[in-house]
This record gives C-alpha cells, sequence and structure tokens, in this order.
C-alpha cells in the first residue's frame, strides 16, 4: 500500500457536530422523531459530538438504532432513568425554567460517578504540598499527562470514563495549561519511565501545540516511553493522512522514535468496523512508518462489541494492519454504566470464545481487565473446585508493585461487573487483600474473633472501583 495521501475519499477539513446541529443530521438520515428526541435530552446531561467521517463512514444508517457505531456515538434512551428523562424533557420545554434545567443536569451529572477509580483524590500528585493540574501518577513507572488542549475528541463515545472532561464543568476536569509543572515533577521522580499523554484526545491538536507538549519530554532522560492515548485513527485518520499538518505530525513522531525512545500510540478501537477504511488503514500503516509502535485497546461494550465474532475480527483486523491487540477492558462505573455494563462472567466467556480464533501472533490481547483503584485486575477464567466456581484473577498493575502478577481467586457471581462485587476465597494472601480492598484483615480479625467467614463484598471495604 502506497503511504501517499492522494485519491482517498473523505479528506475534507475536521467540522464537529454537536446538538445543535441534531437537526441537520436528523433530517439528513431520516432519524425518527423519539430517537431524535432522545439524543436532544440525553445530551443535555451526557457529551455528544460527532463528524463527517464517523457519520458516513462509520454508522450504517439502516441499521439506527441498532447499529453499534450509532450507539457508540449517539446519546440512547436508557441511559438515564425515565425519571430523569421525564424532568429534563420538563424543564427544557419552558424557556422560564432555565435555572431549574441547569439545577437538575448538574444533580444527574453528580449521581453518574464523574470521577471513578478515585481519579481524583488519589492520584493526583503534587510538588511542594501543592496539586499538579493535568496529572494523575497511579503506578510507579508512569504518568499521565491531560494537556488542556486537548480535551475535546473528534467525535465523543457515549461510554466514555473521561465524560467528565467534556461537560464544560471546571471542578470535573484535568488540565495542564503547559508542561512546566510535568518537567518539574519528572526530575523529582527519576523512576517514572513512561509518560501517557492523554485527555480527550491530544491528537485533537495541532502538530504545533503537540510539539509543545513533547518536546520538553525529550530533555527527560529517565523517560523511555512516550505514549499517546487515541481514538483518532477511528474517529478522524485523517489527522494523520490529509490533514493540513499531518506530515507535520509524522516529522515529530519520528523524532520522538530517533531519540531511542519508545513512541506507543495507544489506539482505541471499539468496533471492527472502525479499521475496515481505507483510510484508517493508510493512518495506521503511516503511523508504523516513524517506528512508532501501535497498542490497541478498548473496553466490552454491551450493545457496542459485546459479540464474540466481532471481537475476533477486531483483533485480527488490528493484527493485521502491524498493531498490537493490547487490552479488552471492563466498562467502569460511570456515566451510562448500567446500560453498556457486561458482568464479568459473560466478559470472560466472550473474550475466551474469540481468543480462542486468533492466530498465536494475535493473542497479545489481555482481558477482561477491570482498571480499578488499586490497579488493573484481569479474569484470567472460572474454575470449577469442590469448594465451588470461582474466578480466576491476577494483579497486571498495582500501586503496590509487590503484588503485581500474583494469582487470587474470588466466588463466582454471574452478576458482578466489577470488582468490588466480588468476594475473596479466605485463603487469599493478606497483602493482596490489602491491596485489592484497602483493609488489613488480620487486624480486623484481632478485633472482631468471629470474623472467620471468607472476605466479605468488597464494596465494604474503602474504594475498590
Ligand atoms: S475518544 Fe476516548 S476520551 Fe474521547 S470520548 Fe471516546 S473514550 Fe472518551
Amino acid at each position: 500500500m502506497s503511504l501517499l495521501a492522494t485519491d482517498l475519499v473523505g479528506t475534507g477539513r475536521f467540522r464537529a457536530y454537536g446538538p445543535r446541529q441534531l437537526d441537520e443530521i436528523a433530517d439528513r438520515y431520516g432519524l425518527p422523531t423519539e430517537v431524535r428526541e432522545t439524543v436532544r435530552l440525553v445530551s443535555l446531561v451526557l457529551p455528544f459530538r460527532v463528524n463527517e467521517y464517523v457519520l458516513s463512514e462509520l454508522i450504517d444508517w439502516d441499521r439506527v438504532p441498532d447499529d453499534p457505531m450509532f450507539q457508540l456515538v449517539f446519546p440512547q434512551r436508557g441511559m438515564l432513568s425515565e425519571q430523569d428523562e421525564r424532568g429534563l424533557a420538563a424543564l427544557s420545554a419552558d424557556p422560564g425554567t432555565k435555572a431549574g434545567l441547569r439545577s437538575l443536569v448538574q444533580q444527574i451529572r453528580g449521581r453518574l460517578n464523574p470521577h471513578p477509580s478515585g481519579q481524583k483524590e488519589l492520584n493526583v500528585p503534587t510538588r511542594d504540598g501543592a496539586p499538579l493540574p493535568g496529572m494523575q501518577h497511579k503506578y510507579r513507572e508512569t504518568v499521565l499527562y491531560f494537556p488542556s488542549q486537548g480535551q475535546t475528541c473528534h467525535a465523543y463515545c457515549t461510554y466514555c470514563f473521561r465524560w467528565a472532561q467534556f461537560v464544560g464543568d471546571a471542578d470535573l476536569r484535568f488540565a495542564a495549561p503547559d508542561p512546566s509543572g510535568l518537567i518539574a515533577y519528572l526530575g523529582d521522580h527519576r523512576d517514572v519511565t513512561d509518560v501517557l499523554v492523554t485527555g480527550g484526545d491530544p491528537m485533537i491538536m495541532t502538530t504545533e501545540r503537540l510539539v509543545n507538549h513533547l518536546e520538553p519530554l525529550l530533555g527527560v532522560d529517565t523517560v523511555r516511553t512516550v505514549r499517546i492515548g487515541t481514538k483518532s485513527v477511528a474517529y478522524w485518520p485523517q489527522r494523520f493522512v490529509t490533514d493540513p499538518d499531518a506530515d507535520d505530525l509524522l516529522r515529530l513522531f519520528e523524532k520522538v522514535t530517533a531519540t531511542g525512545r519508545n513512541l506507543a500510540v495507544m489506539a482505541h478501537f471499539s468496533h471492527p468496523r472502525e479499521l475496515r477504511t481505507d483510510m484508517a488503514r493508510r493512518a495506521l500503516a503511516r503511523i508504523r512508518s516513524t517506528g512508532a509502535v501501535v497498542y490497541c485497546q478498548a473496553p466490552l461494550i454491551a450493545r457496542v462489541n459485546d459479540d464474540a465474532a466481532d471481537l475476533a475480527a477486531l483483533w485480527r483486523a488490528e493484527h493485521a494492519a502491524g498493531a498490537v491487540p493490547y487490552y479488552m477492558f471492563v466498562e467502569r462505573d460511570t456515566g451510562p454504566y448500567d446500560y453498556f455494563k457486561v458482568p464479568l462472567a459473560r466478559a470472560v466467556d466472550l473474550f475466551q470464545a474469540a481468543y480462542r480464533t486468533l492466530p498465536g501472533l494475535a493473542r497479545t490481547v489481555r482481558g477482561p481487565v477491570m482498571s480499578a483503584t488499586p490497579g488493573k485486575v484481569v479474569v484470567d477464567g472460572v474454575e470449577d473446585t469442590p469448594e465451588g466456581r470461582f474466578f480466576q484473577l491476577r494483579m497486571l498493575q498495582a500501586r503496590q508493585p509487590a503484588v503485581v502478577g500474583r494469582p487470587f481467586r474470588a466466588f463466582h457471581d454471574p452478576a458482578a461487573a466489577w470488582l468490588d462485587e466480588l468476594r475473596l476465597h479466605p485463603d487469599t494472601p493478606a497483602d493482596i487483600v490489602r491491596a485489592v480492598t484497602g483493609h488489613d484483615r488480620a487486624a480486623e480479625a484481632a478485633e472482631d474473633s468471629d470474623d472467620t467467614a471468607d472476605t466479605g463484598p468488597l464494596a465494604v471495604a474503602a474504594g475498590a472501583r
């Protein structure tokens, strides 16, 4: 395949469509009135944004509203409670109740757990006693950096666990105006080897802005890997192919890899359709030509990709494009979680059914993985024993490095969808119990001699979310 950017369809300039353009979209694609009204109401609470490429290349309008790409980007009935939807409808119909509508929207957002996994309280680093804006530091070797101009995306996923970044509420937002705080922090923390530049989507920035955020990192000798979290290859692959500064972007990538550092593009693909366009495949080829490695990840989402054949097709397509299938995450408890969640038992079945069909070199994908407060926990499988049925779990990453890689078990529960809904096996080593639950079981047992039972639901413990 040629890497030249000519002769491609969809080479226009980027234009975002939001709630204000809903009627234009609805008229163009013949969206039923009821669907249009639902999108209008739900998008008062949850962010809504699409673009021409998503509309014309990714959504199958003959299958709306069930089409997975439509579900991925358009707010849907069922994402909010019926009562909330009714309240929004009543207040938005009356121009005299603007303040009431604003207040209801705020209330609903507050109930949707805008910062899961203790991101606001536990992961914000400090320097000289002051919190550093636009950064998170959860694992010893990796710092997350949120450049302020990169806090939107080419389109918004309805399941986004960072949706709070996009709703215009400063209190819900991570954003660093420039990299000076990051560089100073890295100077103090020389065990940080990886910086993940994330958002939103950093690829929404012009290359000129991206240079301002990335180049200073190249002066920090301890940083060996620059990761960029992005869904742009799926939502706007033109960013790497035909945008006016696409070639400059590739030169920037080459500059990073020429220093001997790893440049890891952490690409977010939700459905195999996102890899079927020439533009997306061209974008991946161009990224890889710079020496960057593309790792692919996405959550498992009901109505979008909870199908073993689709998952297998997704990972095969990633592998065929020279990218590395990396993570299948479990959806986090935020936003319209009940609409999208897939119980762990089903997630394991889907993962294994898809995984078994892959060629060996594509079996780099790991899942289902919960990125929870204590760390990343993979569900390796289900085990039947004379004692009963268990989930086999393992810490892939943890705040406490000593527990990384160690297996443990929890009682099988077909309805459980997250770590804090599980009960650990009573033989679980104390340091793993402590890491996972935040509780010291030995101390609790000493206080309560009746405490001979298994470790109770993690929900009673501090923040396993
Ligand atoms: S692209 Fe990523 S950050 Fe942006 S809305 Fe989707 S999941 Fe969220």
